[in-house]
């Protein structure tokens, strides 16, 4: 038989101490409502695998920790397979590299100061919805605890059992991440790699930060491994930067969202709801922005005493409003990029130079909402005449053979 040790009731329980999950707490206990935060990890932040490239607009949108910015860019490098260089530089947007340790601490201490009891090295190992509340187990250092609340906000991150036991779904796909921190002399400027020996389907990049450490990392669908070990090679043609590297870190990431992202008495947050963007796989700003949208609706579902799915949906129709067709173009982009091969994506560069892609993008893009680069890049002249080319090319070379 199960020894459990106490059963503890709140108003809202929150799993995952990330950001997501910090700030729905955070604005949770601001607004009084009490509020649990359960993470299975030993400390807020720790060992995190995050290159922490975060919008200026973030920063401006909410009050976020500036002493974990860790680095600044402004001016980037795009290398395409062949070879070809672009540089590319945004007149106004400035973004910024935070260490995560750092940030998710920060957000961590603001969540207790506004009233939030986290606990933890505490693992939610079931979740289940009764008639007038949510009952998770947990297992903590000390035993097995039941926490009782009467909702409950999953920000589990890249893990998705919960969601899945309760008919919310998983993503369709996670991709693969990589990094690892290194010590390089002189990478002043962010790089980004494409081409199918960086990365299958996506891309890898040499974040500098202001110590004069940089970030290298992929993202792929490929080997993660051999995309890491080219950055590495290209990066360490032109510094130095073979003395200190640091330990090679891998986590997934959530492509798309999952089915539901709401259930009775639940909603899902950040990227346990596949929060993420499709394009770039980043997920700390559209995770901050769904917290906030599910802390409104919480407490508005407090007031009205109602905590069914029909109400909950309210949450989904919001986040959906603001992200749901940056989620959706973004996907859309992935599937006709992940057809091109090195050469295609060669004859994509080259027309971003000639279609005035880049000088677009750079004007008008803006580093967390890229719809209007996308539909601008799909329907780009030249690369369409380009792509029809190459394809007629690919055919006749088939029937050659
Ligand atoms: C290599 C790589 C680079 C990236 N770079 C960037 C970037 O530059 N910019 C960006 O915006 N995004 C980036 N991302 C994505 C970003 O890290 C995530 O999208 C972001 O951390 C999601 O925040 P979250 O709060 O939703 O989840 P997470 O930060 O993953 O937090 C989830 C928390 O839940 C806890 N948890 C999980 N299950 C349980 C459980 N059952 N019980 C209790 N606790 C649990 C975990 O321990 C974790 O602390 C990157 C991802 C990778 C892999």
């Amino acid at each position: 038989m199960r020894r459990v040790l106490n059963t503890e009731s709140f108003d809202v329980m929150v799993i995952g101490g990330g950001p997501s999950g910090l700030f729905t707490s955070s604005l949770l206990s601001q607004n009084g409502i009490k509020t649990v935060l359960i993470e299975k990890d030993s400390e807020i932040g720790k060992d995190v695998v995050c290159s922490g490239v975060i919008s200026k607009e973030a920063f401006s949108r909410y009050d976020l920790p500036e002493n974990a910015i860790v680095g600044t860019l402004k001016d980037a490098e795009l290398h395409s397979p062949g070879g070809i260089q672009i540089p590319y530089s945004h007149p106004q947007e400035t973004v910024v590299v935070v260490d995560r340790h750092k940030f998710d601490g920060e957000l961590g201490k603001s969540a207790v100061q506004n009233g939030t009891h986290i606990m933890l090295s505490s693992r939610v190992s079931s979740l289940s919805v009764k008639e007038n509340f949510v009952e998770a187990e947990v297992k903590t250092p000390d035993g097995l605890k039941i926490i009782n609340s009467k909702m409950a906000v999953i920000a589990t991150g890249v893990s998705f059992n919960l969601q899945a036991s309760l008919g919310m779904g998983r993503p369709k796909k996670i991709i693969k991440g990589i990094q690892v921190e290194v010590q390089a002399d002189d990478v002043n400027k962010l790089k980004v790699y494409w081409g199918n020996k960086v990365s299958n389907g996506y891309f890898g990049w040499a974040i500098p930060l202001h110590d004069g450490r940089t970030r290298i990392g992929v993202m792929t669908d490929g080997n993660a491994q051999e995309g890491l070990n080219h950055i590495l090679k290209d990066v360490g043609q032109y510094t130095n930067i073979c003395n200190d590297i640091g330990r090679i870190k891998r986590r997934g990431i959530s492509f798309g969202t999952i089915d539901k992202s709401y259930s009775d008495r639940i909603v899902a947050v950040g990227e346990a709801a596949g929060l993420v963007k499709t394009t770039t796989g980043g997920g700390i700003y559209y995770g901050l922005i769904s917290a906030e949208i599910a802390s409104n609706v919480i407490q508005e579902a407090f007031q009205k005493d109602d905590f069914s799915s029909r109400f909950l949906s309210k949450y989904e129709k919001l986040w959906k409003n603001e992200l749901g067709n940056e989620i959706k173009l973004g996907k859309y982009f992935h599937k006709f990029y992940s057809k091109l091969n090195d050469n295609s994506i060669d004859t994509l560069f080259d027309a971003a130079k000639k279609d005035g892609l880049l000088s677009f993008i750079s004007e008008q893009g803006k580093f967390d909402w890229h719809k209007n680069a996308v539909l601008k890049i799909l329907k780009s002249p030249n690369l369409r005449k380009a792509l029809l080319w190459e394809s007629i090319n690919n055919a006749r070379e088939k029937i050659a053979l």
